[in-house]
């Protein structure tokens, strides 16, 4: 949202008959007139907190009543554009929050947004590599901390648990590129194992060829953690609601017992 020429983006994509969905915490919020555009199908809001309490724990220097105004204002343009685009929140459920869903389902269901609550994992590649590597850093030490404390663990570490490896990462299905064009090669990994090329600059057929022939690939999908990671698993047990649609159920990679939802961790 705070890139300078998102709007310009928004343009160009519809330009070419493409559809955008933006991704954003709405902790800052331009004017919607800005950005709102026809082509914009979808904004997704992450939340992992429906209190000023809780939203603070993981939204350092957010504003849980600022965001929800935002939100609210955002939902108030799309309404007085008539323009076809679907608000969603994404609520990320830890140990402490988990007592907020039914307040933030309702909130949503007020004002017309999907509600889309998933366990929230542990952030990255990199989360996972910490967590089960046994480094002994203070770092590592207060991360398995707060993973211990906050996070359900046995929910989104089933197949990382069991050692389940995969052959092939969803994540070869989207091509993920981030704000200033470069080439990533997923959206969970920080530190690019082979740099991190621009669009415009890459063989994007050799990048295809390439792209989980690495080092960090490997063992992330040989420890199971790749299955993890582009798996969602909802609490629609504890809501009592079941929200999630068929075509984000594809690419289930080894859950078959539980509701899960497969899409790759924003
Ligand atoms: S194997 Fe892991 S690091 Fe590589 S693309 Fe898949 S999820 Fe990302």
């Amino acid at each position: 949202m705070l890139h300078p020429e998102l709007d310009q983006f928004v343009e160009l994509a519809g330009r070419h008959d493409f559809a955008v969905a933006l991704s954003s915490n709405l902790v800052r919020m331009p004017e919607p007139g800005w950005f709102l555009r026809p082509n914009l199908y979808m904004v997704s809001i992450s939340m992992s907190g429906f209190s000023d309490e809780t939203y603070a724990i993981n939204h350092r220097g957010g504003s849980f009543s600022r965001v929800t105004a935002n939100v609210k204002r955002l939902a108030e343009s799309i309404g007085t554009t008539g323009l076809p685009t679907k608000l969603e929140l994404r609520f990320h459920v830890y140990r402490y929050n988990a007592n907020e869903l039914p307040e933030a389902r309702a909130f949503c269901r007020d004002w017309g947004i999907r509600f889309q609550p998933y366990y929230g994992s542990f952030g990255s590649v990199e989360g996972f590599r910490t967590f089960f590597d046994t480094g002994t850093s203070e770092q590592a030490q207060r991360f398995r901390d707060y993973v211990r404390e906050h996070v359900f663990i046995e929910r989104v570490a089933r197949n990382s648990l069991a050692g389940r490896s995969i052959q092939v990462c969803p994540q070869e299905q989207v091509l993920t590129i981030d704000w200033d064009g470069s080439v990533l090669t997923c959206c969970a990994l920080w530190e690019e194992p082979g740099g991190r090329p621009r669009i415009w600059e890459a063989d994007l057929a050799k990048y295809a060829a390439q792209r989980t022939q690495n080092e960090v690939c490997h063992q992330c999908m040989s420890k199971g953690w790749a299955a993890d990671i582009n798996t969602f698993v909802g609490p629609e047990e504890a809501l009592g609601v079941h929200e999630t649609s068929g075509s984000e159920r594809q690419n289930k990679p080894l859950e078959s017992d539980e509701d899960v939802d497969s899409a790759g961790h924003g």
